[in-house]
């Protein structure tokens, strides 16, 4: 799909029914509950034999409408929107793992997904494998036949690193391993997660979709690709469903019992969002790719941490998966944790707060915030630095973000 009729299909999504009033923007549903005309209609809803709603914590027009937009733009066979980034994470962790089985990642996680997988669900039996994604011989000995499955972020925070993600999707397509990746940092309008051999796509939809900040939620994309026939939890469930039966396990299952469906002002509000993701993507990542580059020359800061920078090592890489937009998201680092305190205050323009790809920019300090309740062994081997400032770059004139920076170096 090119960037045109991307942009059209955001748009122009047709609506399930006519609306009543012929509303233009999809009204906001805001019940818990759908009445039936007769106990038969009731029962056929409830057994999944008819498009019926009947309570909101399983389905709701409002956010089915935005689920279809996404599935729409992304070619996903179905969409799943949930509450929050982490709510999708968990599901779909839930969905897949049991005790004694297996997810094999790196030790490069967002913080809560890290601890989601080495605390919350550990307790459950499911073990988390941490190896260098990189090394493809390495990723394919942690593999064994209770491994439910590769877990990755396609750009690591704050660490910026890419993996080769064709490299790992032949190695999950061969030992026959549902590839899942936490897509959120670069949105759809970039990045084509099924292009890549992804199977499940999780998004925080918080981040570039909420269309500044207004709201959370996350995203369960099921691109249809994986033959659930080779999976040990769900190959009963692969005869009756095919292709759906991860979806099926899903929804039917662990979704409407954990409760954490989106609600429908949220999905209103990042419908809208996604109307104007693209745009506000160029602009942000033009900004962040005209910052990195004036930061690199001044001798205030150590390193500055950017894919879209030719000299950093993942520039070739980045560029063949996310095409020309390379994220908003960079790092730099400072002489000290001290220096990155001292610079954090200073700032006027820049806030200091957590989020990522809200319309203002943004600045923390990982170590301290995110991953300030770890150890410090255990910050380490996450690579996350005491020296690190991170930055998700927003709209402003880049001229006054960097006079921010400048003003803060003094
Ligand atoms: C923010 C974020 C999450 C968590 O999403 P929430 O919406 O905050 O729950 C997960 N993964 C990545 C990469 C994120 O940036």
């Amino acid at each position: 799909m090119d960037d045109q009729s991307f942009n059209s299909q955001i748009l122009h999504t047709a609506y399930p029914r006519t609306d009543a009033y012929n509303a233009l923007s999809m009204p906001i549903y805001n019940c818990a509950a759908f009445e039936f005309e007769s106990a038969e209609a009731m029962e056929l809803a409830f057994l999944g034999k008819s498009t019926d709603h009947t309570y909101s914590r399983i389905t709701n027009p409002t956010v089915q409408y935005f689920e279809k937009r996404i599935q729409t733009i992304t070619g996903a066979m179905s969409v799943t929107a949930l509450n929050s980034g982490m709510a999708a994470i968990s599901n779909v962790l839930i969905t897949l793992g049991y005790a004694g089985a297996n997810v094999v990642t790196s030790p490069h996680l967002f913080g809560n997904t890290y601890s989601l997988m080495s605390s919350t669900l550990a307790a459950f039996g499911l073990e988390l494998r941490l190896c260098d994604l990189s090394n493809p011989k390495e990723v394919e000995a942690n593999i064994d036949e209770n491994t439910c499955c590769v877990f990755l972020e396609i750009i690591t925070n704050p660490q910026l690193e890419v993996i080769d993600l064709k490299q790992i999707s032949e190695i999950t397509r061969r030992l026959n391993v549902p590839f899942v990746a936490d897509t959120t940092i670069i949105p759809f309008n970039s990045f084509k997660a099924k292009d890549f051999g992804v199977d499940i796509d999780v998004v925080s939809s918080t981040k570039y979709i909420s269309g500044g900040a207004t709201s959370l939620g996350g995203l369960i994309l099921d691109y249809g690709t994986f033959d659930w026939a080779n999976s040990k939890k769900l190959r009963d469930m692969a005869q009756n469903f095919g292709p759906m039966t991860f979806t099926a396990k899903l929804r039917k299952e662990v979704h409407r019992n954990l409760g954490a469906y989106m609600s429908p002002q949220v999905a209103y509000m990042q419908t809208l969002g996604l109307e104007t993701m693209t745009l506000r993507y160029e602009r942000a990542s033009g900004n962040c790719v005209e910052l990195a580059k004036r930061l690199s020359e001044m001798s205030e800061i150590e390193t500055v941490n950017y894919i879209g920078l030719p000299d950093n090592q993942y520039y070739e890489v980045s560029k063949r998966q996310f095409g020309a937009n390379p994220g908003a998201m960079f790092t730099i680092d400072l002489a000290s944790r001290e220096a990155c305190f001292v610079f954090l205050n200073k700032l006027k323009l820049i806030k200091r707060a957590t989020n990522l790809f809200d319309n203002k920019t943004l600045a923390l300090h990982p170590a301290s915030t995110i991953y300030g309740t770890f150890s410090a062994e255990i910050r380490q081997k996450l690579h996350v630095s005491d020296k690190t400032i991170r930055f998700s770059v927003g709209l402003e004139g880049v001229d006054d973000l960097y006079q921010d920076i400048v003003q803060a170096l003094k």
